[in-house]
C-alpha cells in the first residue's frame, strides 16, 4: 500500500477511504519525549465514516508497544498501547466552536484537505499515552518492602548493645 502522507478529510470520509502503516515510535517527536527509549514501532488504521452522528468522520486505531518512565522510580515500564479514537469532521473553527464541548464522546477536529496522516496518529497516541505513568509496583519498592521489616531489629540491637 503506498504511504500518504496527507489526506483530504471530507474527501476520505465522504469515500469511506481506508489507509494503515507503521512507523518507528522514535519517527515521532513529540511522543519521543516521553519514552525512555525509541524502541517499539507504532501501527496505525485510519478509515474513513461517511455520516456518524450527522457528520463526516474518521476513524483512527492506533497500538504499538512503548517503553516509557515510570515516574515513581525513573525506571522502564513497559506500555501497550492500543487506543481507538472517532473524530468528527468540522469546516472550520467557527463551525467547530459552535458545538458544544462535552468531555466524553467523539473528538472533533478542523477538517482540511492536507490532514497529515503521522500529525493524527501521533495526537491519538499522545492522548493514550498516561500522562504520568507508573508500576503498579515498582522494582525499588518492592526493595524496600524486603529490608523495612529488619530495620526496628537492628535498631533494637543497638539499643540492647548500648545498655550493655
Ligand atoms: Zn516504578
Amino acid at each position: 500500500m503506498p504511504h500518504a502522507s496527507a489526506i483530504d478529510g471530507f474527501e476520505f470520509a465522504r469515500c469511506g477511504s481506508k489507509l494503515s502503516g507503521s512507523r518507528p515510535a522514535g519517527e515521532f517527536p513529540r511522543l519521543r519525549e516521553s519514552l525512555v527509549s525509541a524502541q517499539g514501532v507504532i501501527q496505525y488504521a485510519l478509515e474513513g465514516l461517511p455520516l456518524v452522528q450527522g457528520r463526516p468522520a474518521l476513524r483512527l486505531q492506533v497500538s504499538g508497544d512503548l517503553e516509557l518512565q515510570c515516574q515513581r522510580c525513573l525506571g522502564r515500564l513497559a506500555f501497550r498501547l492500543q487506543s481507538e479514537a472517532l473524530l468528527l469532521l468540522y469546516a472550520d473553527e467557527q463551525e467547530l466552536a459552535a458545538v458544544p464541548v462535552e468531555a466524553e464522546g467523539p473528538e472533533r477536529v478542523v477538517a482540511g484537505s492536507e490532514m497529515p496522516v503521522l500529525g493524527l496518529v501521533e495526537d491519538e497516541v499522545l492522548l493514550a499515552v498516561p500522562y504520568a505513568p507508573r508500576h503498579e509496583q515498582c522494582a525499588s519498592r518492592e526493595a524496600d518492602a524486603v529490608s523495612a521489616p529488619r530495620r526496628p531489629f537492628a535498631g533494637l540491637r543497638a539499643l540492647i548493645g548500648g545498655k550493655r
